[in-house]
């Protein structure tokens, strides 16, 4: 990745411009960097998790003003069947406006300052990898503006997605076996919300002995270090026959293969991983067929527009400590970041934009 100048449009009806205050760095955002995803041409600004300040709004915005603190979160289009019904993150537009490079229109509103040559942007209709973006309006959370913008911005895709995924994907009670397959964002997430439900027999599996320490901080009850123990053998073991639940963060076609495998009867593997396009798995079909089931979410379900606040709610209660997940970086450091996320030293980075910029 490389920062670079470039020139923005006013915002189009339906978009906001934002000043970007900080922004997280999610694990989509270097499958895009990577090609996993057919981004139209490179380059591209990517970002998806941006917290900032509204600097102007577009003819058709009602609900966001000039002025209001947002998160910016997934996209959607408001129109099609799966948004009418609530479903926004099932949005039939949904690929076409993370993924396209561009507005659903096909324009973009970014050129690069040195030649005046559109490039593509509007990555999750928001491009937060950005001192200045836009951004569609109706992903925009608003957000109590004592809430600081670089704690804001973990609230994203990769906490929404682990914590809805607990909310809206599983049906878990005090007495309820929950398997987390990697403690990253996602997975610790996850476990955060159902450690918040009462969920007391929590099984968190990674290969990062420091991640399964902060899972069990966390309140996983027990941890499975997958680089020294076979994961399905360790599962049954602790759950004496498998658990109700697996929750796979990973993405990896044989990890979701063994993950059904350590399942009790009638248990749920809920994927939430993504995975390089074209990944396919193979499942045991009879062990398929004695109630158990294998189900994908895209940002754990949710609605960002309830789920955020209700997680700030959390976290100022006290009950969902995202703050743990943290790691800051000045943008500039953006590679620092993106290799110490890598490389498993840092959860969740979060870049800070300079802040003596002129807005
Ligand atoms: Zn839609
Ligand atoms: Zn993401």
């Amino acid at each position: 990745m490389t920062i670079e100048q470039f020139d923005l449009d006013d915002p189009a009806p339906d978009e906001i411009s934002v000043r970007i205050a900080a922004t997280g760095i999610c694990r989509t955002d270097l499958h895009i960097r990577d090609g996993d995803y057919p981004i139209p041409s490179f380059p591209v600004i990517p970002g998806h998790e941006g917290a900032g300040i509204v600097t102007a709004v577009g003819s058709a915005v009602t609900d966001v003003a000039i002025g209001d603190h947002v998160l910016l979160t997934y996209p959607f289009c408001g129109q099609c069947e799966n948004c009418r019904r609530g479903m926004m993150a099932y949005c039939e537009q949904g690929f076409v406006l993370s993924f396209g490079g561009t507005r659903l229109d096909g324009s973009t509103g970014w050129r690069r300052s040195s030649d005046g040559t559109s490039v593509n942007g509007h990555v999750f209709q928001q491009s937060s990898f950005a001192s200045h973006t836009l951004a569609a309006a109706r992903s925009a959370v608003i957000l109590d503006r004592d809430l600081p913008l670089d704690l804001a911005a973990a609230f994203g895709c990769g906490v929404s997605t682990g914590a809805g995924s607990v909310l809206n994907a599983m049906e878990l009670h005090p007495d309820s076996q929950l398997v987390i397959l990697g403690a990253g964002t996602v997975g610790l997430s996850a476990l955060m919300m159902a450690h918040h439900l009462g969920v007391e027999q929590i099984i968190a599996v990674d290969t990062n002995a420091d991640r399964l320490a902060i899972a069990s901080a966390l309140g996983a009850r027990h941890t499975v270090n997958a680089s020294e123990l076979e994961t399905r053998d360790a599962i049954q073991q602790l759950t004496e026959g498998g658990a109700g639940y697996i929750f796979d963060t990973t993405g990896h076609p044989n990890v979701v293969a063994d993950a059904l495998d350590a399942l009790a009867m009638t248990g749920t593997v809920v994927m939430a991983g993504a995975a390089p396009a074209g990944a396919r798995t193979s499942l045991d079909m009879n062990v398929l067929l004695n109630g158990r089931g294998v189900r994908g979410t895209i940002q754990g379900d949710a609605d960002t527009h309830q789920l955020v606040p209700h997680l700030i709610d959390l976290y100022r209660q006290g009950r969902f400590p995202v703050d743990s997940l943290v790691s800051t970086y000045p943008f500039a450091e953006i590679q620092r970041a993106i290799a110490d996320m890598d490389g498993g030293r840092v959860i969740k980075p979060i870049l800070r934009m300079p802040t003596n910029e002129v807005p």
